[in-house]
């Protein structure tokens, strides 16, 4: 059995335990929701500070050029560009993830269409983030493809010539379940397919080598492992083989060759440039620096290496504090245990109260969240058997502040809302509109 000391010792002997204290956590909280938004950087309100009261309202309009604004998206995409594999001048932060995905989805349509009409298939998975899915369905209306929603195990045999695009996310949202980048990517190019990565739940979470797998495109979250801030600017990468092929589809002035020589002809920059689209969001990729610099400072600890030892750590931490002490009643397993399947967090299932148990937990300060299953029939070979579409129980463990005492506090709350029953009471039951 792992006992408390077990779990203190090892934050005692953890190289990365100083990382804890570059973030603003509120006193007693146990955040185990970096993966939807994550913690606050100290650094950040004095930054917020600078960027208003000096740059914002001594500088003015001379900031652009004084203060840097004009490039920030670039200088962002430059400094973290090693996390993912990505080369210099190959990355920018700029608008959504979703926007960013409908750029990318449209450059890769269109060189299919270029270079393959015959193939008229985009495949994804079913369980993938449904903006995604979304998404692809505009793309694949405006393109003339068809939309194929796949289980993860049926996507290999689907990787044939009639297929255009695979549009994958790394690390599934609800389930944790990562797929192997560089297997897949490969066994797609060798049908000519184009590979669309979705970094949501990888980027700063787990290993991403997008020149090592040859991917064609990404794109990713800032303000989930990142810790950029809500709302903050998604990331787009596009591999140098492509990035001057196309020009993106939300042609706006940013992403002009010369944006101030104000000509009444859209002509692209050269290479990822062309991706932005209009006027960016300063005080936010201000912010989102702090998020980063957060990176640079775990870079002399182990860096990626250290990190992800850290997480796999702390997730079988928690799986087998959940079965040692939480046995018997009724919880489930939806991330897959095989450290080389798995993404930085862990869901568990149950199939009454997923939700009004997070609620518990958190009125405890114990924040992880819910996400309401598909609804589709379970299909077997899922986890621990067929729980992938079931109602879900989401913790995410970010291990630049999250510590293995807080994995122990965690489960024992958790111990005691399942023990107690209090999960039934009517203000647990209340649902919200953001879960
Ligand atoms: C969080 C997330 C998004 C969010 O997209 P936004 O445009 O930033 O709202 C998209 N896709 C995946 C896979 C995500 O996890």
């Amino acid at each position: 059995m792992t006992t408390l000391q077990d779990c203190q010792a090892l934050d005692a002997q953890d190289p990365l335990r100083p990382l804890r204290d570059l973030f603003t956590l509120p006193p007693g909280m146990i955040y185990l929701d970096g993966n939807s938004l994550g913690a606050a950087p100290r650094a950040a309100a004095e930054r917020a500070a600078t960027v208003v009261q000096q740059e914002w309202s001594q500088g003015l309009i001379t900031s652009w050029n004084a203060a840097g604004w004009v490039d920030l998206p670039q200088r962002l995409g430059n400094q973290f560009a090693p996390w993912i594999g990505a080369g210099a001048d190959e990355v920018v932060f700029t608008d959504t993830t979703s926007i960013n995905l409908f750029k990318v989805l449209t450059a890769a349509a269109r060189l299919a269409r270029e270079d393959a009409p015959q193939r008229k298939k985009l495949i994804s998975e079913r369980s993938n983030f449904p903006t995604d899915l979304y998404i692809a369905q505009s793309v694949c209306a405006e393109y003339g493809l068809e939309l194929v929603l796949l289980e993860p195990e049926e996507i290999a045999a689907a990787l044939t010539p009639e297929v255009a695009i695979c549009m994958l996310t790394h690390v599934n949202y609800r389930t944790g379940a990562m797929h192997d980048m560089a297997a897949v990517t490969a066994a797609a190019h060798a049908q000519g397919i184009l590979c669309v990565w979705d970094l949501c739940h990888s980027a700063g979470a787990v290993p991403v080598d997008l020149k090592g797998a040859n991917a064609d495109y990404a794109v990713g979250c800032s303000y989930k492992y990142l810790n950029g801030g809500p709302g903050a600017p998604a990331f787009v990468w596009v591999h140098p083989r492509h990035a001057d092929r196309f020009w993106q589809p939300l042609s706006g002035w940013f992403g002009h060759s010369a944006p101030f020589a104000f000509t009444p002809g859209y002509e692209p920059a050269a290479g990822i440039r062309r991706y932005l689209c209009g006027t960016q969001p300063i005080v936010s990729l201000s912010l989102l620096q702090c998020g980063l610099d957060t990176y640079e400072a775990a870079r002399p600890l182990g860096g990626m290496a250290a990190l992800r030892t850290k997480s796999l750590t702390l997730t079988d931490l928690f799986i087998r504090l959940v079965e040692e002490r939480c046995a018997g009643h009724g919880l489930g397993l939806a991330t897959p245990r095989d450290h080389a399947a798995r993404g930085s967090q862990v869901c568990l299932t149950r199939d009454e109260g997923a939700y009004a148990i997070v609620q518990a937990l958190i009125a405890r300060g114990v924040v992880g969240d819910y996400r309401a299953g598909s609804g589709a029939a379970p299909a077997a070979g899922k986890g621990d058997g067929g729980t992938a579409h079931k109602d879900i129980l989401r913790f995410g463990f970010t291990p630049l502040y999250i510590g293995f005492e807080d994995v122990w506090n965690a489960v024992e709350q958790l111990r005691q809302v399942l023990e107690s029953g209090e999960w039934r009471r009517p203000e647990f039951n209340q649902i919200n509109a953001v879960t």
